[in-house]
């Protein structure tokens, strides 16, 4: 069993302890009688840092508990070196120590003042590398109420109340009225008290006065199963997601000109312009394609009682030419349409207007068989694809050769 250095003082970053066991694999590992390195545990992250003696110094990767109350410190590489009965120091990475400590202790505050102001019990707690959340036991959650208990949790955090570590035994520990009592059957508990606010049994590092904190700040909400998932970062994470955001925000400001904080309005008022813009063009193709469909039917003499009408276009999309191939065919009731576009997709469209009996299904796949396009379509209607632009008019010549025989 090692014996925890943190459960007494979350503050101490460098220790000295003697190797108890060296394990390589499946990965290297180091064991010792003591350790300053808290193991990932009861939602908070493993310590990282250096296990060093006089001759070799070792990453410490991640921290895990092992069997039987032990300590593993997993390592970079293999420690050489290192041996059983090694004196070694061990040093903790601080600014990481100190990020889980903000992150532990500001979601103690947090739960409690859920739970002061509304009765929101916390049922678990995840510290990810970026972002903490917690699920809250609630059948609702509104932003009034995330922001209240926003507030009370900074202000518990501004008062800078002192953070006790204390042990008790399960007994004592029920009389005093514990937010949280952990299923163990240790008959010692480790308690966080937090002067007046929240007591709590826990074995992760906190810190000793409130104010160590920084500051809280909620973020996203969601509906899970059992109730609330709220988002949270404390500390010097809360100032680098403010950083973020803000310059998220400021480029997003930039694109439309504007304050930050009229990005919303700007952008609503971007999407609405945009849908006014996308109806008026569509409109403007169909009286586009109406007009153009008459002129030139207006030009082909008619032969044999049918107007077959052969058009490329190099700068429409199939949509537009199906939509030039409808208003030609109903402009008159014997016209054959042999339309084609180059770019941005080669294509065919062959219609007639209705009440006529050509196949226009079976002249396209004729067509596409011939040119090594892919496509099909109904009697009056029918539209395929060409690998190449400069097969478009060839195409059309081709098919119009049938009508013509
Ligand atoms: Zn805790």
């Amino acid at each position: 069993m090692t014996d925890r250095l943190y459960y007494h003082d979350s503050f101490l970053y460098e220790f000295e302890g003697e190797v108890r066991e060296i394990t390589e694999s499946p990965r290297p590992a180091v064991t010792l009688d003591r350790t300053a390195f808290y193991p990932t545990s009861g939602g908070q992250i493993h310590d990282t840092g250096w296990i060093s003696s006089a001759t070799t110094k070792q990453r410490v990767t991640e921290v895990a508990d092992g069997e039987d109350g032990r300590v593993v410190h997993y390592l970079e590489a293999p420690a050489k070196d290192l041996a059983p009965g090694s004196h070694v120091r061990g040093e903790i990475d601080v600014l990481r120590r100190q990020d889980h400590m903000q992150q532990h202790s500001g979601q103690h505050v947090l739960s409690a003042a859920f739970v002061r102001l509304f009765q929101m019990p916390t049922v678990s707690f995840h510290m990810a590398d970026d972002y903490c959340s917690i699920d809250l036991e609630t059948l609702s959650l509104s932003k009034e109420q995330i922001e209240s208990v926003e507030s009370l949790a900074n202000e518990i955090i501004l008062e800078n109340r002192p953070v006790d570590i204390r042990f008790v035994t399960r007994a004592e520990a029920g009389k005093l009225g514990l937010r949280k009592i952990p299923a163990t059957e240790r008959d010692e508990l480790r308690l966080i008290d937090i002067s007046d606010f929240d007591v709590t049994a826990c074995g992760g590092t906190h810190v000793r006065q409130t104010g160590q904190i920084g500051c809280i700040l909620l973020r996203k909400t969601e509906k899970v199963r059992q109730g609330y998932r709220v988002e949270f970062v404390a500390g010097l994470r809360a100032v680098a997601a403010a950083r973020r955001d803000f310059t998220t925000l400021t480029e997003a400001a930039a694109l439309f000109s504007a304050h930050i904080y009229e990005v919303p309005r700007q952008a609503t008022k971007a999407l609405e312009e945009i849908k006014t813009l996308r109806k008026q063009g569509a409109q403007f193709l169909e009286e586009l394609a109406a007009a153009q469909a008459a002129a030139l039917l207006a030009e082909t003499p008619e032969a044999d009682g049918r107007r077959v009408v052969v058009r490329t276009f190099s700068d429409r999309d199939i949509n537009f030419v199906k939509l030039f191939a409808q208003k030609l065919t109903r402009l008159a009731p014997n016209v054959v349409a042999l339309l084609g576009t180059s770019s941005p997709q080669a294509a065919l469209v062959f219609a007639q207007s209705s009440g006529q009996n050509h196949d226009m299904g079976a002249r396209m796949k004729e067509t596409l068989g011939k040119f090594g396009g892919r496509g099909g379509g109904s009697q009056d209607m029918a539209q395929g694809g060409l690998p190449e632009a400069s097969q478009v008019e060839p195409a059309l010549a081709f098919a119009k050769l049938s009508f013509l025989t």
